[in-house]
């Protein structure tokens, strides 16, 4: 029996939180007591992801949140602080892959993946800003992939060498400077700010196919999201370690 009375009063805004590893960090979250709020695009999707997790005994809900679009990010935050007043957690989950290879890649695409993948998450974290330092302990999980890492792409041994798709991969990177320059600004007081990685999963993202279910993959989310107060902050890690950036 799982203990929801732990966490209870603790706000988390996860974007993207309507499907795949979004919406399984919900629930997880949801399940310690947690209230969750699914961040969505399309708040009919959000609403029904909301609605399941209610099902579960999850106090969970839809926030309309489209990452590259500033006034929905306003809305948002201004809601938030009407209702709740403070963010414990915020997980910048919202994410776009990109595959195409160096020679076929538009610039058009490369900055389509920034928007989302940095930009968006930029925005949404400035706006959050106030109302994380409103919460007694906040944390922040940006959810990274190894296939940021400058160190990994650098060195012909890695896994993840060969995979070269410049704008996932920089908009990631570009992404784990968030955490660093959050972190740095967020220095003073008890906030955690951590890139987390969380495997292969099987989501649309990857057309279905992971080695890890979203159950799996979201384990490391939640783990940072609620690390304690001996806890990193301003690092990069899979469920191994330490990923170098
Ligand atoms: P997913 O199933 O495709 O889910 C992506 C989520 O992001 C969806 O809810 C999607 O909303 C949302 N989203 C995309 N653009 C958005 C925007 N502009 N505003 C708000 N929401 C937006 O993918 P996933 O595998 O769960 O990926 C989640 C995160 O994990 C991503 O950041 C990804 O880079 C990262 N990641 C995934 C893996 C993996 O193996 N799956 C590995 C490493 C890192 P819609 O439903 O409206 O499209």
């Amino acid at each position: 029996m799982r203990d929801m009375s732990a966490q209870q009063g603790k706000v988390a805004l996860i974007t993207g939180g309507n499907k795949g590893l979004g919406f399984e960090t919900a629930r997880q979250l949801g399940a310690l007591g947690y209230t969750v709020l699914i961040g969505a695009r399309d708040e009919e999707k959000g609403a029904q992801a909301a609605a399941r997790l209610q099902e579960q005994g999850i106090d969970a809900h839809v926030i309309g949140l489209d990452v590259t679009a500033q006034a929905t990010i306003e809305a948002a935050a201004q809601t938030m602080k009407t209702k709740y007043g403070k963010l414990d957690v915020l997980v910048n989950n919202a994410g776009i892959g990109d595959r195409h290879k160096f020679t076929d890649l538009s610039l058009a695409d490369l900055k389509k993946s920034f928007d989302t993948n940095f930009f968006g998450a930029f925005a949404v974290s400035q706006a959050m800003l106030p109302l994380i330092e409103n919460a007694d302990a906040p944390r922040v999980v940006n959810i990274s992939s190894s296939i940021g890492s400058i160190t990994l792409h650098s060195d012909p041994n890695s896994g993840v060498y060969p995979l070269k798709a410049l704008a996932y991969s920089s908009s990631k990177t570009a992404f784990n400077q968030l955490t660093t320059h959050l972190a740095f600004t967020l220095r003073h007081t008890a906030a955690k700010v951590n890139s987390v990685c969380p495997g292969f999963v099987a989501t649309d993202f990857n057309n279905g196919y992971g080695d890890l279910t979203p159950e799996q993959g979201s384990r490391i989310i939640v783990r940072y999201a609620t690390l304690a107060e001996d806890g990193p902050t301003g690092g990069f890690f899979n469920e191994q370690g330490v990923i170098p950036w």
